[in-house]
């Protein structure tokens, strides 16, 4: 699984068609000791992920719908990215490639050293299961199943024993609020409620990669506040480089970069200007 990682050595520069990591609010938290002109002790992070030259394109009614124009782009560790973009920009597509739940038409993403693009079917349901949490608009919780066991799945499925797995998940809904919740039925949760168990299904594995589209899409403003703040506390107090599409500009105000996906081009925008 170990694939070259060459290149990945901070040695590119702009002007090579890379949008480089850490050129947001990150960058300008680590320029806040270059400003003063210190050279830092060690160098800049080496990227989290890479993706090199991603295009895609579906076949619809006999053409293909080109979706990517040859996207290239950085994530460093424990960045909070949001991708913006209009309806059918592709945005959920791009997530779906580097989630490995889709595989683009050409180009390769490189996640911590593994080449996510070239996984077989089994090597991309582990990477999926190990590397990667999912939050989705729509939860897609199993109703009959209690708030405990929907967070536990994800541990079910790598085969770890169903007590241990009820256990981490019942500390996972303390951290989202819902201890008092364990044992109720997905399904007679609120909306809100429901999205908060979706996300400790998420993180229950650690993953190293969060991958949330639109996950307050289908809420409410005070609710989608509180499930945003949710998502950016647990991004804060983890080593995990999370990955939001939003439609939302007040809450895309407050990640650390903005990727604005349009018309097959990704551009790298100011926070405080979507
Ligand atoms: P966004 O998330 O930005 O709204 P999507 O990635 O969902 O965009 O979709 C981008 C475009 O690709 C849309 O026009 C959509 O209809 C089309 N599309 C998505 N999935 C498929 C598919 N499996 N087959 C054909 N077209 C698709």
């Amino acid at each position: 699984m170990e694939q070259s990682v060459a290149g990945f050595d901070g040695s590119l520069g702009t002007g090579n068609g890379y949008l480089p990591a850490g050129s947001g609010k990150s960058d300008r938290v680590r320029g806040g000791v270059l400003a003063q002109g210190v050279t830092p002790a060690a160098p800049l992070p080496h990227p989290f992920l890479r993706a090199e030259n991603l295009t895609h394109s579906y076949a619809v009614a006999g053409r293909a719908l080109r979706l990517f124009d040859g996207l290239s782009f950085e994530l460093n560790t424990a960045e909070l990215v949001a991708v913006v973009g209009p309806s059918g920009a592709g945005k959920s597509t791009l997530l779906h490639i580097l989630g490995a739940l889709d595989t683009p038409s050409s180009g390769r993403v490189v996640c911590d050293a593994t080449c996510v693009t070239t996984l077989t079917r089994k090597q991309a349901a582990r990477y999926r299961n190990l590397e990667v949490g999912y939050v989705w608009q729509f939860h897609y919780l199993l109703p009959e199943f209690s708030a405990a066991e929907n967070v536990a799945m994800p541990l079910l499925a790598r085969g770890d024993r169903k007590s241990e797995a009820l256990h981490s998940a019942c500390s996972w809904l303390e951290r989202v609020g819902l201890s008092g919740r364990a044992e109720h039925r997905a399904g007679e949760l609120s909306g809100g409620e429901q999205q908060r168990v979706a996300i400790a299904r998420a993180l229950i594995t650690e993953p190293k990669l969060l991958l949330a589209d639109e996950p307050t899409g289908d809420l409410d403003s005070e609710t989608s506040e509180s499930v945003f703040s949710l998502i950016e506390s647990l991004h804060r107090s983890r080593e995990m480089t999370t990955v939001l599409v939003t439609h939302n500009m007040a809450l895309a105000r407050r990640v650390d970069r903005v990727l604005r996906l349009t018309r097959g081009k990704l551009e790298e925008v100011s926070p405080e200007a979507v």
